[in-house]
Parts: C-alpha cells; sequence; structure tokens
C-alpha cells in the first residue's frame, strides 16, 4: 500500500511558490513565513493534492482556526471572508447566487 505523506512534495512546494509567490489571500502582501493550507482537512482527504493547497500567511491562518474564515471558492489570489458572507463557501452550498444588482 502506497504511502502518502501529509506534506506537499518538494516539487508541490516549489511549483505553488512559483504560481502563488505572495499569501492566497487578495489584499494581503505577506511573503514570508506563509503557511500552506490544506483546503481539504487531512483526516477528510488523506492526500496532499497541490489543486487543494492555498498559502496562507499566519494572521490569516489565525483567522481561518479561529473565526472561522475562508477563501471563496476558486483558483488563485481571491478574497478571504468571514463566516457570515455570502460568498463563504459554507455558504454557497455549491448553489450559483446572481450577482447583487
Ligand atoms: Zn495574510
Amino acid at each position: 500500500m502506497a504511502h502518502l505523506g501529509r506534506r506537499p512534495t518538494a516539487h508541490q512546494r516549489s511549483a505553488l511558490e512559483w504560481l502563488n509567490p505572495e499569501s492566497t489571500v487578495l489584499g494581503c502582501g505577506v511573503v514570508s513565513r506563509l503557511e500552506i493550507d490544506h483546503r481539504v482537512d487531512w483526516a477528510t482527504s488523506h492526500l496532499t493534492l497541490f489543486d487543494l493547497l492555498d498559502r496562507m500567511c499566519d494572521h490569516h491562518q489565525w483567522l481561518k482556526t479561529i473565526d472561522g474564515w475562508a477563501l471563496v471558492p476558486g483558483r488563485g489570489k481571491r478574497a478571504f471572508v468571514p463566516p457570515d458572507d455570502p460568498r463563504h463557501p459554507r455558504n454557497a452550498g455549491g448553489e450559483q447566487r446572481p450577482p447583487p444588482g
């Protein structure tokens, strides 16, 4: 049985750093001490998938862990929203809402 490591491989890590030199969080310019965020919890996914990794500074990581903030669905640099925001993945529920206005 293949062992799938929890940590991203060195290759995944460099690819991620090349694609996202900054924090994935829109408006966050932190470029040092970034954590690699597991978009899907390890206990759920049992895989470290390149597509499921975002980079986040410790401040935003903290907001996510403590206050339930999350990146809006998508890829690359994007908004990071509080749990009561309609764009929060928990509120989106797989259903596309029409844009306001
Ligand atoms: Zn940040």
